[in-house]
């Protein structure tokens, strides 16, 4: 009986030993790798039409192998310097329907320099896969009849590029920025190494670089509002009336299960094309 009692009395010692283990380890980690965005950042990115559900703040490399501050959204990363630059989305017309000028690309800006970054020999550089993907992605946008134009060359002189494509480590996925209020693009897009697994064909990659070149032009989420694709089983709004009315533009469809590009998240089957509204609504905006 004794000894049982000790043994117990030890379970609870070292119970209590893990779990304040685990508590230390989990606050330390927390603290090196995100911290939280302030009120008035969550508000500016409402602003912007961004979900402000679960924003961090993180240190993200950049291929020269600098590190800048951007808040985090998703996939979706504003340099943390630059967010009072960035439009509001609330100057909309009358029934909430339609974009103004300047969230998008600007006219003199709508020639765009793309670098896919190679040939450092670093984490950066794209793999091959992702290369033949990102030139698959560009085709799509150049064959439609807008003003929208892109040059893609591979390389790692960014200093003549408008955008630049690189690889981070990490799971599958990618992450970008909108387009500045002056009107030039995003510049980063991130494509993350898990990428490269035989999981995701290059329909997939095609698709999520697709999709970040998206955002880079202006474009928010098909499903911003809930992200229903990344699994929200919640009640859905009757009409896109919320405000800001982020991804809303006139003449395509609204509905959060219309298939797009655009949507928040993305499967394995993908097949990296733009879907009939994707097109209307680069044409419509360019
Ligand atoms: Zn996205």
């Amino acid at each position: 009986m004794k000894n049982l009692k000790l043994l117990a009395l030890c379970a609870v010692v070292i119970g209590c030993l893990i779990s304040c283990q685990k508590e230390d380890v989990t606050d330390t980690t927390l603290d090196e790798v995100t911290q939280q965005a302030t009120k008035a950042q969550l508000e500016k990115l409402s602003k912007m039409g961004v979900n402000t559900e679960k924003v961090t703040i993180e240190d993200i490399p950049l291929p020269d192998g600098s590190k800048e501050k951007y808040l985090v959204s998703g996939d979706i990363t504003i340099p943390v310097k630059n967010l009072e630059d960035y439009p509001d989305l609330l100057s909309l017309d009358g029934d909430n329907k339609q974009y103004r000028s300047d969230y998008i690309v600007a006219p003199q800006y709508r020639n765009i320099r793309i670098l896919g970054w190679t040939g450092t020999g670093s984490t950066f550089d794209l793999t091959p896969k992702m290369q033949t993907a990102l030139s698959w992605a560009v085709a799509n946008y150049n064959v439609l009849p807008n003003t929208l134009n892109f040059t893609l060359t591979y390389g790692n002189d960014q200093s003549q590029a408008d955008m630049v494509v690189y690889r981070v480590i990490g799971g599958a996925g990618g992450s970008a920025g909108f387009p500045t209020s002056a009107g030039r693009p995003n510049r980063y897009v991130r494509i993350n190494s898990g990428l490269d697994s035989n999981t995701y064909s290059y329909n997939v990659v095609e698709h999520v670089i697709g999709h970040e070149i998206g955002h880079s032009v202006g474009f928010r989420h098909q499903d911003w509002y809930n992200r229903w694709s990344c699994g929200y089983t919640g009640p859905l709004p009757a009409e896109p009336s919320v405000s800001p009315a982020a991804i809303w533009i006139s003449g395509t469809p609204w509905s959060p299960y219309a298939d797009s590009i655009m949507l928040g998240c993305f499967n394995t089957g993908e097949d990296g094309e733009f879907t009939a509204s994707d097109r209307d609504a680069l044409n419509i905006l360019y």
